[in-house]
Parts: C-alpha cells; sequence; structure tokens
C-alpha cells in the first residue's frame, strides 16, 4: 500500500529559527498518529506543512500521488477544504457565526449547497453531543464545547485526514479525554486517518502509533503502540 501522508527530508525556517531540518515520516490511510515531542521541537509546523498550510523550504510532501509543496495556493487551499479537516488547540471558530454556521461554513467551503450543509452541521453536531449548542456564538460556549464544535466542523464535510494540533490542550484532562474519545471514534467508524500533536503522553497513547519529533527532525522511528 503506498503511503496516504509523507514528509521527505522536509526544513522550514522562520528568520534566523530553523523549525524542521530533515523531517521525513510516513503515514498510511486509516493510521491514528500521535505527533510529540517538547515544546518548540517543531510539531506544529510539521502538522501545518503536512496539511499544505506552511510550504516547507527544503523537501517534499506527498498527499497520495500529489506533491503537496509544489501545489499553487488556490489549489492547495481547494484541496485543504475538500480532503482534510483541521482541529486547533483552541478551537478556531468563527467568533461572529453560531456554532451551526461555523459547521456549515466548512461544508459549503467543501462544495455543499446551504441547506444540506445545515442539516449535516446539525447531525454532526448532535453526535458530537453539543445540538443545543447549534445557535450559540462561540464566545458563550464553554472550552468543551467549543472543542466539540470544532471537532464536528474538521469531521462533517469526510474529511480523508484530520490534523489536531493540540486539540485539547485548553481543557482540563476529563475534558480533553473526553473531545478525544469522539474525535477517535468518528474517526475509526470512518477509516479516517488522524495526524495528532501533543507534547501530553497520555493523549499520545490514544494514538497507533507515536512519532516524536526533537529539534526540528523526527528523532526516533516511529513506534507501534498498539
Ligand atoms: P512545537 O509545535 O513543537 O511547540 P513549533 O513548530 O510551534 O514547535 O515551533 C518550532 C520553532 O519555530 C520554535 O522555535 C518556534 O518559536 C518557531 N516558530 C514557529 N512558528 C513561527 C512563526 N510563525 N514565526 C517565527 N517563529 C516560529
Amino acid at each position: 500500500m503506498s503511503p496516504l501522508l509523507q514528509a521527505r527530508d522536509v526544513g522550514k525556517a522562520f528568520g534566523r529559527t530553523r523549525a524542521l531540518r530533515g523531517a521525513s515520516l510516513t503515514i498510511d490511510a486509516g493510521e491514528v498518529v500521535a505527533v510529540s515531542g517538547p515544546s518548540g521541537s517543531g510539531k506544529s509546523t510539521l502538522l501545518h506543512c503536512l496539511a499544505g498550510i506552511l510550504v516547507p523550504d527544503d523537501g517534499e510532501i506527498r498527499y497520495g500521488g500529489t506533491r503537496l509543496d509544489t501545489l499553487d495556493e488556490d489549489t492547495r487551499t481547494r484541496l485543504r477544504r475538500e480532503a482534510f479537516g483541521i482541529v486547533f488547540q483552541f478551537g478556531g471558530l468563527v467568533p461572529e457565526l453560531t456554532a451551526e454556521e461555523n459547521v456549515a461554513v466548512s461544508l459549503m467551503f467543501a462544495g455543499r449547497g446551504r441547506s444540506e450543509a445545515s442539516a449535516t452541521a446539525r447531525e454532526w453536531l448532535g453526535r458530537l453531543g453539543v445540538d443545543d449548542c447549534a445557535p450559540v456564538r462561540p464566545g458563550d460556549l464553554s472550552g468543551g464545547q467549543a472543542q466539540r464544535v470544532a471537532v464536528a466542523r474538521a469531521l462533517a464535510h469526510g474529511p480523508t485526514v484530520v490534523f489536531a494540533d493540540e486539540p485539547t490542550g485548553a481543557l482540563d484532562s476529563v475534558a480533553g479525554e473526553e473531545v478525544l474519545g469522539l474525535l477517535l471514534a468518528a474517526a475509526r467508524e470512518h477509516g479516517t486517518t488522524i495526524v495528532l500533536v501533543t507534547h501530553d503522553n497520555r493523549i499520545a497513547a490514544f494514538a497507533d502509533r507515536e512519532i516524536v519529533v526533537r529539534d526540528g527532525t523526527v528523532a526516533e522511528a516511529p513506534t507501534v503502540i498498539r
């Protein structure tokens, strides 16, 4: 089977800071992979390169047979909206939109019509246990509710890959494990690949495999957790 995602010798600098240097990894379809390592080691930068949000300075990123790093920005954005879902540490919800609209907009970006998008958004808010939050704006949601809405938004359009950057980092451990459990259950049910950045070993233990990033490079051969 050819890998779904591949980074080969990826380098990325911000000014004088070399966030990534020679980072390589391979992820197969349907895997749940935790990317762990100390703060500042380059985990988020690697995730953003894999997701086509950042373009590396050196090396290659492949999604299936496609070189992601050489696509123009419009094509990358379209691919990201259709094939990827993204959950950030602080949700990244649009504050002016209700929870339902936040989810529906991502469905419309992925090409669905307005009424189908609203119905699907409701359905996913229900699956994440936050259907009563549909008319509420992010500022009036608890942290746990906001992350459930963010997870609904990331999954509703049926992405191939969900990228999650410390998705539970702003939550207490009970709320965090609940949100993560819902994300993983939905992903496993749909065969979705998950790339989950975390510095928390307990969170990494939910994954099939852990990849450790240190000093901008993938430090250890991937280990099978289970
Ligand atoms: P991690 O996710 O492991 O905490 P990051 O990928 O966020 O690490 O950061 C790796 C290094 O790159 C850090 O030194 C960080 O300060 C730097 N960095 C990341 N993003 C930027 C940016 N947009 N501008 C400047 N420096 C950045």
